[in-house]
């Protein structure tokens, strides 16, 4: 996909300041999203921010208290769901029972009044994409977890959508499946074109799949960003500690000139690329794997000395918690290889780079 803003085609999809209420509690609150023709954007975020709201706004299962819904150019805001030619997977298949494989996936096609030769080729096709040739015949009853999604996949493709979405299609699969099929499901969607959004509240998930993500945070998109946007320069706290580990530590800025500031932390001076004022909350954010063991140049690290309070081994890496002062503070060091008798109660110095530091406002205190 293009890699820049600018650089993007007009936008295929085009959610425009979505207002959605239940009762009295406003659950999409003048949300705006534009994704490109043939690109994969993932919605992602906590239980209850809206994702599932959005998804069925998009497919016509739900109508906005405001704003417009438009694909390829055609205002479908008022269209009817069946008029949209949206296709939807589930996260619970949604196959019809009663019918077989080849018949589930037909019966889209046959709804559309294709003719019946046209019919047998296009399952065919589309059974071939999922790697379910073999089991045209078989009841969808008598498939695993896995096959069933597959199904519901070729069952969705089979009648070019001119849009796909995706409702946590994955989440009933275990580990292993799952990662499978995040790889599988984003090659053949790559391969077709299709412009797919889709649902999950698993970071790994988003950034294995999508072209971009549309980080969700109550009803607004936090976010918006490709992977690597989002995890190597959120725009928000919230984004950093929402998708991947981080570490964070609270301060007060003392000082600073040329774009970087120094901030005055229970660990000591700690020195961050940004720009704020001299007595403003902050909040430094860091990636655990961007600090390592022992010291290094000054100018170019910052430094701390701490106290390992937990020692997590997770085979390739090793996560350590240090100790800290305030609960909202975070030391979290990951480590590929462990050093030499290190486990709670050592002391030790770590150090990351000051640009791997990032640097927001502190949020604001809960008020009393
Ligand atoms: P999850 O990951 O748990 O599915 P989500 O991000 O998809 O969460 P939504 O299902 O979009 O969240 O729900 C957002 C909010 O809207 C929730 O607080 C939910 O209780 C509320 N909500 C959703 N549908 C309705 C409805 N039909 N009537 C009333 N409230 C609803």
């Amino acid at each position: 996909p293009p890699a820049t803003e600018a650089e993007r085609e007009p936008s295929y999809l085009a959610v425009s300041n979505v207002i959605k209420r239940f009762g009295a509690s406003t659950v999409l609150d003048s949300l705006s999203l534009a994704v490109g023709r043939a690109e994969f954007v993932s919605l992602l975020g906590p239980s209850g921010c809206g994702k599932t709201t959005l998804l069925r706004l998009i497919a016509g299962l739900l109508t906005p208290d405001q704003g417009a819904i438009e694909v390829g150019g055609r205002d479908l805001t008022r269209v009817a769901a069946h008029r949209r030619n949206i296709g939807v997977v589930f996260q619970n298949y949604a196959l019809f029972p009663h019918l077989t494989v080849a018949e589930n996936i037909a019966y889209g096609l046959k709804a559309k009044g294709v003719p019946r030769a046209d019919q047998a080729k296009k399952v065919t096709e589309a059974l071939g994409l999922v790697r379910m040739e073999a089991f045209a015949d078989r009841a969808v009853t008598a498939l695993s977890g896995g096959q069933q999604q597959r199904i519901a996949v070729a069952r969705a493709i089979v009648v070019e959508p001119s849009l796909l979405l995706l409702d946590e299609p994955f989440s009933a699969l275990d580990r292993k499946l799952r990662e499978t099929m995040q790889i599988e499901l984003r090659h053949i969607l790559r391969n077709l074109g299709i412009t797919s959004i889709f649902v999950t509240h698993d970071q790994d998930e988003a950034l294995v799949m999508s072209d971009r993500i549309a980080v969700m945070n109550e009803g607004r998109i936090e976010h918006l960003g490709t992977p690597s946007e989002v995890y190597a320069r959120p725009k928000s706290l919230y984004t950093m500690e929402f998708v991947g580990q981080s570490s964070r530590i609270a301060g007060v800025v003392k000082g600073g000139q040329d774009g970087l500031v120094e901030i005055d932390t229970p660990f000591g001076l700690i020195r961050a690329p940004g720009n704020f004022l001299v007595g403003s909350k902050v909040v430094v954010g860091v990636r655990p794997e961007a600090i390592a063991a022992g010291e290094g140049p000054a100018s170019d690290y910052n430094m701390v000395r701490g106290t390992v309070a937990e020692v997590i081994y997770f085979g390739s890496r090793t996560l350590l918690h240090f100790r800290t002062s305030r609960e909202t503070d975070r030391l979290h060091v990951e480590l590929n290889r462990l050093p030499d008798q290190v486990e709670p109660g050592t002391e030790m110095t770590v150090r990351w780079r000051i640009e791997d530091s990032r640097l927001f406002p502190a949020p604001a205190e809960a008020p009393q």
